[in-house]
């Protein structure tokens, strides 16, 4: 029997439910979240699926546990709420600031990490990077069980997730680290950022850095690590103005994406500012 018909929303009252029911729709069903996204595909002119799945009555897809060891955001926190539950967590600042500073506030009200993620044509997303630079995994949910990856795999399958899954949690480990997210918008708050830099170290009893990870966003069209970087940072102080001139010579190995705003040249140029800036922020 069909749950739901051809044009419409089904507004699922729990996981099994859904996942029922995107299992159901096949590839002609998505999960819909926020809406933020999906809401202006007319805008891009991109089509919409005939069906879609809401998501947002799932009461565990709304948890945040946060333990010793990690912390588990459910798919369907809004970039508010998780703002709200990390800010007196400094070691998640990269988060905090990735989900409290994208769009505005109405926009942050209604948007999920489990969207932001999910969006494969978004490249500006702030909460990728940031979560990459956090050694993040996510657990995907299908009728068979969950299965937990990492997010540097989860970018690399996300366009060719099967139909019947969805985003379930997000899980970061905890490990005291230093973090930071900076981001460029092109002309004002509430921009999509042209460029966006994350960061997070961890620093050794001599003050050098013992760990780093940095990740890029918007400049390509999937964020990624910028690991060269993380190579020179490793072993010395961190210095903002060493970092920026670390970053100037490695930079040329992005390619930036061409959008109608923003010359692909420009996103690339101006991370080694970011990187500065980055670093400057830890105090360094
Ligand atoms: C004007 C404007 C400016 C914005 N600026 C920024 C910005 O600067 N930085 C930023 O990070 N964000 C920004 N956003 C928000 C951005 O749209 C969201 O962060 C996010 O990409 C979409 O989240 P959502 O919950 O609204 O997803 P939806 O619109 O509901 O869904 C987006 C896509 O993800 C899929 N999806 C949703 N949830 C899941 C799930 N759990 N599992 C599998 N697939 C799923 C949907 O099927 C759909 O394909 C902006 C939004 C607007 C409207």
């Amino acid at each position: 029997m069909e749950t739901f018909a051809s044009g419409s929303l089904y507004v699922a009252p729990s996981l099994m439910a859904a996942l029922d029911a995107l299992d159901e729709g096949g590839s002609e069903a998505a999960p819909f979240a926020g809406g933020t996204w999906i809401m202006r595909a007319p805008i891009r002119h991109e089509p919409l699926k005939s069906r879609y799945v809401a998501i947002g009555k799932i009461p565990e897809l709304h948890a945040i546990k946060i333990d010793v060891g990690e912390v588990e955001i459910g798919a369907a926190v809004t970039h508010a709420a998780l703002a709200a539950a990390l800010a007196e967590i400094s070691e998640f600042d990269v988060l905090t600031a990735a989900a409290g500073r994208s769009a505005n506030p109405a926009i942050r009200g209604m948007a999920t990490i489990g969207g932001n993620l999910a969006t494969t044509a978004f490249a500006a997303a702030d909460c990728v990077p940031a979560l990459l630079c956090l050694d993040a995994d996510v657990e995907i949910a299908s009728r068979g069980g969950p299965e937990r990856t990492s997010m540097e795999q989860f970018l690399r399958m996300r366009s060719t997730l099967a139909p019947g899954r969805l985003l379930q949690r997000i899980i970061v480990p905890r490990r005291g680290r230093k973090t930071v997210h900076a981001r460029l918008p092109l002309r004002q708050a509430g921009d999509y950022p042209t460029a966006i830099v994350s960061l997070a170290v961890s620093i050794d009893d001599a003050e050098r850095v013992q760990t780093a990870r940095v990740a890029v966003g918007s400049v390509e069209p999937v964020a990624r690590r910028w690991e060269r970087l993380e190579a020179a940072l490793v072993g010395r102080p961190l210095n903002a103005a060493r970092a920026a001139e670390a970053a100037a010579g490695l930079a040329d190995k992005f390619t930036g994406r061409d959008s109608a705003d923003v010359p692909a040249w420009y996103r690339a140029r101006v991370l080694p500012g970011l990187v500065r800036r980055a670093v400057a922020a830890l105090g360094s």
